[in-house]
C-alpha cells in the first residue's frame, strides 16, 4: 500500500507531537472526543432533513475501551463518518490551522506550548501519546468503508475495510511510558474516568465503558462474581444548563478550553439566563489574551448557537456587534428555529432580538469591570482595546457613543491610563479642549518640544501611541463637548492677549525675513511663523487644517496612497538664540538664509520623526556649518565662570 505523506506544516505539529515532553498531554482524550461529538452532532443534524444519515438519539454515542494487555484505547463514535477523501483531506493536513499563521508561528518558533495552546491541535494530539493511529471510519449514508493508520512523521496509509455500523473507531497503541504524573496510566479506569470528568463531562452524548462490577454470586451466598458492565461517564448535562452554583471556576475555564481551542485560561465569564421575548441562556468569555490571528482575516467572530441543547451553528457572527468580535461563547435558546441557517440567521426576528440583548449583557459587563475592577479592565484593554477604537472609526462615530468611555489612554498626568471622562474631570477651569500628542511611543512623545507650552499652562494631555488613535477622535469630533486638539495643530491657541499682541509685534516686524524664509522653502510649508508654543526648542512643525502629521505618517505606509501630505507650517521660537542669529543673517547676507531655513526644516522634520528628503545633503549643509562656526570661548561656559570666580 502506497503511503502518503504528511503536508510540510503537518509534518511538523506531528514531530512535535511525537516528541512531545509536554505536560498536559492528558488532552488528547478531551480532543478526540470533542471530535466525536462533533461528529455526532453533524450526524445528528443532517439527519433531521437527510433520511439516508438519519439515526436517533439512543444510537449516538461514544465508547472508550483500554486494553492493558495490548496497550491499546480505542475511542468508539457513532457520528458522521468520514469517506476516504475526507480522511485524506481531515487527517492529512491540519484542518484548523493549515493556514499562513501556523507557518508563521512555526518560523518564529514560538513556544511550543504555544502553538498547541493557540492552534488547538486536535486529532494530532493523539501522537503524544500513541506510537501508532488507526482511524476507522465509515460516512453515513455510505456502505464502504476506510482505515487511515500512520505511526507519526513517515507518512500515513488509506484503504478500504469493512465495518458494519456508520461512524469512526480511533485506535491508539499507546508509547511505551504513558504514565502520567496528575492523572495516572491512560489506560486505567480511574484515569479515564477522571478525565472524562474533568474535561468531557457536559459532551451531551452518553460517553460509555465497560467497567467491572463486583455483583452477589447468585450460586454462592456471601460471595461476589466480577462481571463486566457497560457505564456512561459523563453527566451530559451542558455545562451552561447547569445550576451556577455548581459550576466551579475550574469547570468554567476547562470547558472554555476545550470548546474554544484556547491555551489559557479566559480573563472572565458570563453565564446568564434570559426569559421574556426571546428565552436564552448565554455564556460568554472574554479570552486571556489576544487570540494569535485576532487582526488578520481568517479571525472567525461569533457565538456558538445551540437551540434546546442541540448544536446549530458555530461562529454565528449575527449574534456578535463586531465591535466585540473578541467575545467568545454560546447561546442556546429554545426560541429557535432548528432548521435555521447562516443566511436565515441575518433577517431572523428573534435572532436579532437574541443579539441586541447580548450586546447590552456584553455592554454591562466591560462597564462592570471599568468601574470596579480597574486593573482586570485594563488588562481587558490592553488585549482588545484596539478592537474597541477600530469599531469607532469604522462606523464613523457612530458607535462613539456606546464606546467612548471605554476608552483609555496614557497621559501626561502620570504613567497610568486615564479615561475621557477621568481626564474631563480634571481639565482646568479656563480649558476648553482636550490636548493630545501624537508619537510611537510615550518617550517619543515626551520629548516632542511642542509639549511644553501646555504643559507649562496646567493642562493634561492625552498620549495617543496607536496609530489610529488619531483617527478615532477625528470621527469622535469631541467628548462631553469638548472639542479634542493636537498640541501639533496651527490652531493651538493658548496665548494671553498680551502674549498674542507681543507675538503679532514680533512677526510685524520680521515679516520679511520670514517670508525669506518661507521662499527658501518654497512648497514644503504652506507658511514660516512665529511661535507660541516653544519654550526651549528652536523650531517645530505643526499641520494646518486637516490632515495632521501623525496622520501623513501613518497613510504614508499605505501603498494605495498616493502621496497624500499634510500641510505644514514651520514654526520659530523667538526667544531662542537662533532667532536673533536669523536677523542678524538675513541683515548681514540675506542668500545664507536659504541654508539656514533648508536646516530648520529638515531639523524640525527629523523632532518630528518625518524622513528629510536629502540626508546626504542636510549632512553636508551642518558639516559646512561646523566648519565655518567659531567654536564657543572657554569663559562663555558658565561652569568655568564658577570655577573663576
Ligand atoms: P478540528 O477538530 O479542529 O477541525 P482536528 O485535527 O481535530 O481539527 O480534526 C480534523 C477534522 O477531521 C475535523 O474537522 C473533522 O472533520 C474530522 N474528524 C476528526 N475526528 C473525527 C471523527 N471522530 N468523526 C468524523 N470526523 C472527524
Amino acid at each position: 500500500m502506497a503511503k502518503k505523506q504528511f503536508k510540510a506544516e503537518s509534518r511538523r505539529l506531528l514531530e512535535m507531537m511525537v516528541n512531545s515532553i509536554y505536560t498536559n498531554r492528558e488532552i488528547f482524550l478531551r480532543e478526540l472526543i470533542s471530535n466525536a461529538s462533533d461528529a455526532l452532532d453533524k450526524r445528528y443534524f443532517e439527519g433531521l432533513t437527510d433520511k439516508s444519515k438519519n439515526a436517533s438519539k439512543k444510537d449516538l454515542w461514544i465508547k472508550i475501551t483500554p486494553n492493558k494487555d495490548a496497550r491499546t484505547l480505542v475511542i468508539e463514535d457513532t457520528g458522521i463518518g468520514m469517506t476516504d477523501k475526507e480522511l485524506e483531506s481531515n487527517l492529512g493536513t491540519i484542518a484548523r490551522s493549515g493556514s499562513a499563521e501556523f507557518r508563521e508561528a512555526l518560523e518564529k518558533n514560538t513556544s511550543k506550548i504555544d502553538i498547541i495552546g493557540q492552534f488547538g491541535v486536535g486529532f494530532y494530539s493523539a501522537f503524544m501519546v500513541a506510537k501508532k493511529v488507526t482511524v476507522d471510519s465509515r460516512p453515513a449514508g455510505g456502505d464502504k468503508a476506510y482505515r487511515w493508520v500512520s505511526s507519526g512523521e513517515d507518512g500515513y496509509t488509506i484503504s478500504e475495510i469493512e465495518k458494519d455500523t456508520v461512524g469512526t473507531t480511533i485506535t491508539l497503541e499507546l508509547k511505551d511510558d504513558t504514565e502520567d504524573e496528575k492523572f495516572g496510566e491512560f489506560l486505567e479506569e480511574w484515569t479515564i474516568r477522571n478525565l472524562i470528568k474533568k474535561y468531557s463531562d457536559y459532551v451531551r452524548y452518553p460517553i460509555k465503558m465497560d467497567v467491572k462490577k463486583s455483583i452477589p454470586d447468585p450460586t454462592e451466598e456471601g460471595k461476589t462474581i466480577d462481571t463486566m458492565e457497560e457505564e456512561t461517564l459523563n453527566s451530559m448535562v451542558p455545562l451552561w444548563k447547569k445550576n451556577k452554583n455548581k459550576i466551579s471556576d475550574e469547570d468554567y475555564n476547562e470547558f472554555y478550553k476545550s470548546t474554544f481551542s484556547d491555551w489559557e485560561n479566559p480573563q472572565r465569564h458570563l453565564h446568564y439566563n434570559v426569559e421574556g421575548n426571546v428565552s436564552y441562556t448565554a455564556l460568554l468569555y472574554i479570552p486571556g489574551k489576544t487570540p494569535f490571528n485576532f487582526y488578520n482575516t481568517d479571525y472567525e467572530s461569533g457565538l456558538r448557537l445551540y437551540s434546546k441543547g442541540v448544536f446549530i451553528l458555530d461562529n454565528a457572527k449575527d449574534l456578535l456587534p463586531e465591535c466585540y468580535r473578541f467575545v467568545k461563547g454560546l447561546v442556546d435558546s429554545d426560541d429557535l428555529n432548528l432548521n435555521i441557517s447562516r443566511e436565515i440567521l441575518q433577517q431572523d426576528r428573534q435572532v436579532k432580538a437574541l443579539s441586541k440583548s447580548i450586546d447590552k449583557k456584553i455592554t454591562g459587563m466591560l462597564e462592570d469591570m471599568l468601574e470596579k475592577e480597574r486593573e482586570e479592565y485594563e488588562k481587558f484593554y490592553e488585549n482588545f482595546g484596539l478592537n474597541l477604537k477600530y469599531s469607532i472609526y469604522k462606523s464613523y462615530g457612530a458607535l462613539k457613543e456606546k464606546l467612548q468611555d471605554f476608552l483609555l489612554y496614557r497621559s501626561s498626568k502620570d504613567g497610568s491610563y486615564t479615561t475621557l471622562k477621568e481626564y474631563v474631570s480634571r481639565m482646568k477651569e479656563d480649558q476648553k479642549e482636550i490636548y493630545y500628542a501624537c508619537g510611537s511611543t510615550i518617550d517619543d512623545i515626551e520629548k516632542l518640544p511642542v509639549l511644553s507650552k501646555v504643559r507649562n499652562k496646567g493642562y493634561e494631555i492625552l498620549y495617543f501611541t496607536d496609530s489610529i488613535d488619531e483617527f478615532v477622535i477625528r470621527m469622535m469630533m469631541n467628548y462631553d463637548e469638548k472639542p479634542f486638539r493636537s498640541v501639533t495643530e496651527a490652531g493651538l491657541d493658548l496665548d494671553t492677549e498680551e502674549e498674542k499682541k507681543a507675538r503679532e509685534t514680533t512677526a510685524e516686524e520680521n515679516k520679511d525675513m520670514l517670508e525669506a524664509m518661507k521662499n527658501a522653502l518654497g512648497e514644503n510649508v504652506s507658511e514660516v511663523r512665529i511661535s507660541s508654543r516653544l519654550t526651549d526648542d528652536p523650531v517645530c512643525l505643526v499641520a494646518d487644517q486637516g490632515m495632521s502629521i501623525e496622520m501623513e505618517k501613518v497613510l504614508s505606509q499605505d501603498p494605495m496612497n498616493r502621496g497624500l501630505k499634510a500641510t505644514k507650517i514651520l514654526e520659530i521660537n523667538p526667544n531662542h538664540p537662533i532667532f536673533a542669529k536669523l536677523q542678524d543673517v538675513f541683515r548681514t547676507q540675506p542668500d545664507a538664509l536659504n541654508d539656514y531655513a533648508d536646516i530648520l526644516y529638515d531639523q524640525a522634520r527629523l523632532i518630528e520623526g518625518l524622513p528629510i528628503e536629502d540626508p546626504a545633503e542636510y549632512a553636508r549643509r551642518i558639516v559646512d556649518l561646523m566648519v565655518n562656526a567659531a567654536l564657543p570661548k572657554k569663559d562663555d561656559s558658565p561652569v568655568e565662570a564658577e570655577i573663576v570666580e
